[in-house]
Parts: C-alpha cells; sequence; structure tokens
C-alpha cells in the first residue's frame, strides 16, 4: 500500500488537498507565495506629455498616463517576476491601483498573481508600492526653452506677407502630414512680420519638411548654413536654415510671369503648372523651377480686364452688357472668340473677363454676397 503524504503545516493528507513540493496548495502559497515581485516601483512621467522615464530612456505613452502606468507596471513586474522554488511558471494577471489616479503621489498596486505547477494553479495578490513623479522629458524641455534647434525653416509668402488663408493652409498641412521622429523634431514656431518660422533639432528633418513643402505649395527653397560657435567637443556647429517661400497664387487667378499674362488653371501631374497665355490663348505647362526663374507675380489688374454679364449666347454670337459702364455697352461677339474656363456659364451672371487683342477670356464667375 502506497503511503500518503501529509502536509507538515496543516496535517491534510494528498487525499484530501492538492500538493506542491512539501506543502499542500494553501500551506505552499502561505510559506513560499507564488512568485517574487519588488517591494517597490518608481514611475517618472512628463507632466507635459505623457512619455515616462526607462532604461534612461524616455518612452511614448501607450493611453492616458494612468493606463500607461498599468501597462508599464504590467511591463515591469513580468520581466522581475520569479515563480517561487516549485512552480513551473507565474503571471500577471491583474494590477489595478489602492486609489484614484491623481498625478504625482504614493500609490498601492494590488497586483493578482497566478501560477502552476502541473495541472495545479494557484493565485497569490501582493501590494506592491507605486511612487509617482512628474517631470519634464527632454523633447517637452526643448520646447519650452526653444533651445536645441539645429535648423529653421523660414516659411514665407512670394508676395511681401503670408496671407492668413496660405497660413492656415499651411498649418493644416504640417499637422495632417507630420508624425512620429518628423513632429517629436519640432521644437517651436516663432511668428514674424513677414511669416514664420519653425525650429527643428534635427537638420536632416528640416530638409525632408522643406521637400514636402515644396511639393504640396510649389515652394522655392534656399538652403543657407550659418556657423554658430562650437561644440562641447570642439566641433564646429552649424545652424542650417531653410527659406520656403511659397507663391501666393491660386488657380483661377490671373499671373503675370515674365511680363505676360496667364490664367493660372490648376497644378497638373508632375506638379507642373497649367496655364493659358491670355495673349496667345495657347495652353502650356510650365514647371515649377521655370515659374521661380521667370518670376511672376499677382496680375496687377487693368483695362482687359473687365466684369460682363452674359445676356445670350449661341453657336455663332454670344452678347455681353459692360457692367462697368452701367450696363448699357453691348459687347455682341463670334462664339468662337469667347473662352470660357469657369465651371457654369449661365444668361444673367456677372463674370470677370480677359481681353486679349482677338479673344475673350471668361476666367471667374463672380458671385454676389447674400446671392
Ligand atoms: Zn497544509
Ligand atoms: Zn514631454
Amino acid at each position: 500500500m502506497q503511503t500518503s503524504r501529509i502536509c507538515p503545516r496543516c496535517g491534510r493528507s494528498e487525499s484530501e488537498v492538492e500538493f506542491i513540493g512539501p506543502f499542500c496548495r494553501d500551506c505552499y502559497i502561505q510559506v513560499y507565495g507564488v512568485a517574487t515581485l519588488p517591494r517597490q516601483v518608481d514611475f517618472v512621467y512628463c507632466q507635459y506629455c505623457g512619455r515616462y522615464k526607462y532604461q534612461g530612456g524616455w518612452n511614448e505613452p501607450t493611453g492616458t498616463i494612468e493606463e500607461t502606468l498599468i501597462d508599464y507596471l504590467t511591463f515591469y513586474l513580468t520581466r522581475k517576476l520569479r515563480p517561487t522554488e516549485h512552480l513551473d511558471e507565474a503571471w500577471i494577471s491583474e494590477i489595478r491601483l489602492d486609489k484614484e489616479f491623481v498625478g504625482p503621489a504614493i500609490y498601492n498596486a494590488f497586483v493578482k498573481i497566478n501560477g502552476r505547477r502541473g495541472d495545479v494553479e494557484v493565485i497569490e495578490e501582493k501590494i506592491v508600492t507605486v511612487k509617482v513623479n512628474a517631470a519634464v522629458c527632454p523633447v517637452c524641455t526643448r520646447r519650452i526653452t526653444k533651445r536645441g534647434y539645429n535648423a529653421i525653416l523660414q516659411i514665407r509668402s512670394s508676395e511681401g506677407k503670408l496671407s492668413e488663408n496660405l497660413r492656415e493652409r499651411v498649418n493644416v498641412f504640417l499637422s495632417e502630414n507630420l508624425s512620429g521622429r518628423l513632429a517629436e523634431s519640432i521644437i517651436g514656431f516663432e511668428e514674424h512680420k513677414e511669416g514664420f518660422d519653425i525650429l527643428i533639432e534635427d537638420p536632416s528633418i528640416a530638409r525632408m519638411i522643406a521637400a514636402k513643402l515644396k511639393s504640396n505649395f510649389m515652394a522655392k527653397t534656399i538652403e543657407t548654413f550659418k556657423l554658430v560657435g562650437r561644440n562641447p567637443d570642439g566641433t564646429r556647429k552649424g545652424r542650417l536654415t531653410i527659406s520656403v517661400r511659397i507663391p501666393e497664387i491660386s488657380p483661377g487667378e490671373i499671373i503675370m510671369i515674365d511680363g505676360k499674362p496667364y490664367l493660372f488653371l490648376a497644378v497638373s501631374r508632375g506638379n507642373n503648372l497649367l496655364l493659358v497665355d491670355l495673349e496667345t490663348g495657347r495652353e502650356e505647362h510650365m514647371s515649377i523651377d521655370v515659374l521661380w526663374q521667370k518670376g511672376f507675380q499677382p496680375y496687377p489688374g487693368g483695362v482687359d480686364l473687365k466684369r460682363y454679364m452674359l445676356i445670350s449666347r449661341d453657336k455663332n454670337t454670344t452678347m455681353f452688357l459692360d457692367a462697368e459702364s452701367g450696363y448699357r455697352n453691348v459687347i455682341e461677339v463670334p462664339t468662337s472668340t469667347v473662352k470660357v474656363y469657369v465651371d457654369r456659364f449661365i444668361e444673367g451672371r456677372e463674370y470677370k473677363v480677359f481681353l486679349a487683342s482677338n479673344m475673350i477670356y471668361v476666367v471667374e464667375e463672380i458671385i454676389e454676397e447674400g446671392k
């Protein structure tokens, strides 16, 4: 007959209760526990962005600060956890704080640990002290002090001053198209009379952002490099400045290129401008670089830009009224000499028209406020 083991602590036998090592399962937990854990954990987070410190670095938060803390505790304690002598394995199944998270303070974390020996499972709850402190991470420090930037992007317009409209489009573009390292490298913004500067930590990232602005806004970029002192190791320290000039023109506008009026129709594939030469009526494509080389400016207005109301139009004849003459002058021209660049060309509506030597270009519908 096989002798049944007896628990030396409570006296129960193997037929009454499962055993782990020398003890019954209940006494095993009392004597050995399920696993050992550190008694205390420090957690330092950035009060501005929620990054947390780990192994000398700062890590991205995984949610709110409280969620990040719980994730961190789970990860950290799992690494430190050691199953007790007679168990095959142990793992953390739940962590919760003893009180509502309110920022820097000392908390108790209740840590539920499961363990297993063969098919006998045991559970234990341990309390770990969590010291939570707030600090400012290096990224936020640089942003607050605006130090540590090695490149500047100067966002300017082709005209004197960056318009509100263009500034808004640039801001939207930056917030929608920059993430991760590109967004992190931005240390701050500085307002200027003519536009604004973006201060960037990493010059190669500044170049990447400049390239994105160049292709999206038909911008012209010019790099300059200036020495600003020496690094602690004696090497020369430079700062890259990239001037990003954005043309203040949009499709539908008349622009002067090389002294000649063009209607700017669209930005076509390959980042070329689709233009209509208003003197010859020919459509042409022009690369951004050529546009900048030739130079351009908004059309200053003049006698050749009129405001006409469409009266009638058939395949032979088109009739307008000149709005600027008080609708007294009737203009009657062959329909073949009227080129329409608006979506809707409707009788009774008024249009901006450009009068070339033998053509009339309808370039824009005039929409009155409230109509
Ligand atoms: Zn026992
Ligand atoms: Zn931070």
